[in-house]
């Protein structure tokens, strides 16, 4: 298999084949993951103090578990948090003063002693999505104004092994019009990203924006005349598809705009770069993957988690008060004490939830390990397989599992 993507601290390297599925290996900054892969989303500075691992409710128990902290019962839980996403856009959900704002950016997130026994990848997000609605961060008694240069420096000081230039994402309600003048936008924003991190010693992703073949195509057009006669193929590492969190419940449209991605990355020289999908998890990451999407963030394990509802698989959750606990082998539900905690028995509801997110986190990243192996067997007889006894197997994906099994994978015979 070919070596694809190759600067001084990234690669990307492609291993196995399966239709437009794919199997690699991403390596940045000496740490290596497998793809396909699932990127939790984390908020690292939840409004605390490193006392409290920077707090945050959930996402405090989640980083304690990342940890393997005495506060969740030790253990180790490494292979679940390989890598990691947050975004600067988070930093101050809590409403934090200015000084401690300082503080969460004064020095990179895996040198602080709170966080030194993790080393994991760490993909710092821009933002985009929520500055769409506002032009900065909030905090309780400060504001900044975000720009590319801004973000950048943030991304900088948080010590980003990915980071991506700062986006305007599409939203399904804007016009022709809108589309066009913030495709122009993030064009410009890609060149001073370009600019300010030419010698970043991380991988630097191009935000690129449509649901479907023409819209990223004319997207590309926008970013390449920016660029003028520069090959964008040798100024990023990798693509970042957004603006699907408003689709994200449309199975058929995140399809459209995956394969349509895959197929204008390979028409411009693009498709030695891996495609991350940004903020997609759970029930699409199957089909997705089949239709070549290469990794993946989302929030979702701690949704269904803050819902009560605990994964069976990818696609079905159930309530919490009806699991059966003995049914998963999982390390936290193989732990009496989480167990005890999940069941109610703890006075904090991030107690109760927290586990029950890490379980939901370990059904993704097993899933997706079963998903890579199908790829990894040769032929596309295995991912089919999968398809139809997971996904193909509920009512309202099936036509769509059908149409992915006959674009991407070449089709039942
Ligand atoms: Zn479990």
């Amino acid at each position: 298999m070919p070596q694809l993507k190759q600067t001084e601290s990234v690669s990307f390297q492609e291993e196995a084949t399966a239709g437009d599925a794919r199997a690699g290996l991403l390596t940045i900054n000496g740490i290596a993951l497998d793809t396909p892969t699932f990127f939790p989303v984390l908020s690292f500075y939840g409004g605390g103090t490193d006392a409290s691992v920077f707090g945050g409710g959930i996402h405090r128990t989640v980083k304690e578990f990342m940890l393997g902290d005495e506060a969740i019962g030790g253990g180790t839980y490494d292979q679940y948090f390989q890598g990691t996403m947050t975004s600067i856009a988070a930093l101050t959900d809590y409403g934090i003063n200015r000084e401690r704002f300082e503080d969460y950016v004064s020095e990179p997130i895996k040198e602080r002693d709170t966080f030194l026994a993790y080393d994991g990848l760490i993909f710092v997000d821009s933002g985009g999505y929520k500055f769409l609605h506002s032009d900065g961060l909030d905090g309780s008694d400060f504001e900044i104004d975000i720009d590319q240069r801004e973000a950048f420096r943030i991304q900088k000081q948080l010590g980003g092994d990915i980071i991506v230039n700062l986006d305007r994402p599409i939203t399904p309600s804007d016009t022709f019009e809108d589309r066009q003048k913030k495709a122009k936008l993030t064009a410009e924003n890609a060149v001073e990203f370009a600019r300010l991190t030419y010698d970043y010693p991380g991988a630097r992703y191009l935000t690129v924006h449509g649901y479907n073949y023409s819209m990223l195509d004319r997207f590309f057009d926008h970013v390449q005349s920016r660029f003028g006669n520069i090959d964008i193929a040798t100024l990023f590492d990798g693509i970042a598809l957004g603006s699907l969190v408003p689709k994200k419940d449309n199975k058929e449209t995140l399809i459209t705009a995956v394969m349509d991605c895959r197929e204008v990355m390979a028409e411009r020289g693009l498709n030695d770069l891996p495609l991350h999908v940004l903020g997609i998890g759970s029930g699409s990451i199957p089909l997705l993957i089949a239709a070549g999407a290469d990794t993946f963030d989302a929030t979702t394990y701690l949704q269904n988690a803050i819902n009560k509802k605990y994964a069976v698989n990818l696609t079905e959750h159930i309530p919490l008060d009806d699991v059966d606990f003995t049914q998963c082998d999982c390390p936290v539900c193989s732990t009496p004490m989480l167990v005890d905690r999940m069941q109610g028995n703890t006075e904090y509801q991030k107690d109760v939830l927290g586990p029950v997110a890490m379980h939901n986190l370990i059904v993704h990243t097993q899933e997706i390990t079963e998903l890579r192996q199908r790829i990894r067997q040769g032929g596309t007889d295995p991912l089919i397989n999968y398809l139809d006894e997971t996904v193909g197997r509920r009512d309202p994906i099936r036509k769509q599992t059908h149409r992915v099994v006959n674009q991407s994978l070449g089709g039942y015979f």
